[in-house]
């Protein structure tokens, strides 16, 4: 058995597994006695937290909380109404689609953390939405749908398979003629760097016409260490390019030194900033979300201009209709006809000429 399987088969979901960890306070433990909810992470990811702070930023990322049960800002059937599942257009229950040209390809609902602030929660956390995830028959769809270039797949954790099941779903993804890249969406290189063995990278190398991307989820600058870079870096050198979606999280990232901290040490174990997601109006996940705005401020005032640009991700809400960017927008101070005024990030304007089309 490899060392990621073994952690898999001690995955950290009980009380008394928590406690080799954390000194686990009343709450915490209230929470995972009375809540009826998926939670659960490595025993590596564990290993990083705070034995003292119930505010430890990965504490609670995992650690149930009885905030869950309120919920005055969450939309009902939120999956069902965020991946478009109660249109006309009939598709396999792993094929959630928000664009013309590329869709999410949903293969497992298994995870190696159960994120308190996951959008899917109904999904892959509560169990509440049965899904049929049959990888042959989303397939089949997506051979079927010419006009598909990309697919992201994701889950759940898709990296939690097993390589044999990796290797089939990438191949006969390459045989569609019509796609022109894989991405995968998974939490590993975080959670569980250990799935990155030699027997992944054979199955990911190589030179292919059809290249993969990844992107994975990191919030905070204490779940990066050592065997993150190394996990990227052996990705890397299977010619994939690896990202990061982070969540906006109230009381974890939403502030102007963790942000800035989080996405420098991002640059530093070689993964490359994409989105930063505003935490989407699931239910019971009040707790985790900030005002809007808060994301636009935080690169406006910790990012732009005040670090490497490369550490500067896309700050997006993730709709029902696609994702909308919402960067800060405070840059144009004025325009004529003659001249724009601009501002840069520490409040200093600039004048650049202004050239109409006529
Ligand atoms: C996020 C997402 C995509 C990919 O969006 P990009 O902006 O291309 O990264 C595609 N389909 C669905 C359903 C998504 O949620
Ligand atoms: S890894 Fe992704 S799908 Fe799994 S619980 Fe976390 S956010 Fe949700």
């Amino acid at each position: 058995m490899e060392e990621w399987q073994r952690q898999l088969q001690q995955i950290v979901n009980t009380l008394e597994r928590i406690t080799k960890y954390i000194n686990i306070t009343p709450q915490e433990e209230d929470a995972i006695s009375t809540l009826n909810s998926r939670w659960g992470t490595s025993p590596y990811f564990a290993s990083l937290m705070d034995k003292d702070d119930p505010d430890c930023p990965i504490r609670r990322q995992v650690l149930p909380s009885l905030l869950e049960t309120e919920n005055v800002y969450g939309v009902k059937d939120y999956l069902v109404w965020k991946e478009n599942r109660d249109t006309e257009e009939v598709r396999p229950d792993s094929i959630a689609r928000q664009y013309e040209n590329r869709v999410a390809f949903t293969i497992t609902d298994v995870c190696v953390n159960y994120c308190r602030h996951c959008f899917r929660k109904e999904l892959v956390v509560d169990k509440e939405l049965q899904l049929r995830l049959d990888v042959d028959e989303g397939l089949a769809w997506i051979a079927e749908h010419k006009e598909i270039r990309d697919v992201l797949i994701t889950g759940g954790d898709p990296l939690i398979l097993s390589d044999e099941r990796i290797e089939y779903i990438i191949r006969k993804l390459r045989e569609i003629p019509h796609l022109e890249m894989i991405r995968f969406g998974s939490r590993v290189p975080i959670v569980l760097p250990h799935r990155i063995t030699v027997g992944l990278q054979k199955v990911l190398g190589g030179y292919h016409k059809v290249p993969i991307w990844l992107n994975t989820q990191c919030n905070h600058p204490k779940e990066i260490t050592e065997m993150t870079a190394e996990a990227v870096y052996n990705l890397q050198r299977c010619g994939i390019s690896v990202g990061n979606q982070a969540v906006l999280l109230k009381g974890i990232n939403d502030d102007v030194d963790t942000f800035r901290e989080l996405h420098e040490k991002l640059l530093r174990v070689r993964i490359r900033p994409y989105y930063l997601f505003y935490c989407e109006p699931a239910p019971g996940i009040d707790h985790f979300r900030t005002p809007v705005e808060r994301g636009a401020e935080l690169i406006r005032d910790a990012i732009r201009g005040h670090t490497t640009g490369m550490a500067q991700p896309m700050y997006v809400v993730a709709t029902n209709i696609g994702k909308i960017p919402l960067m800060p927008d405070y840059y144009i101070m004025g325009k004529n006809d003659k001249e724009y005024t601009l501002k840069n990030y520490k409040g200093i304007t600039t004048k650049w000429p202004n050239i109409t089309d006529k």
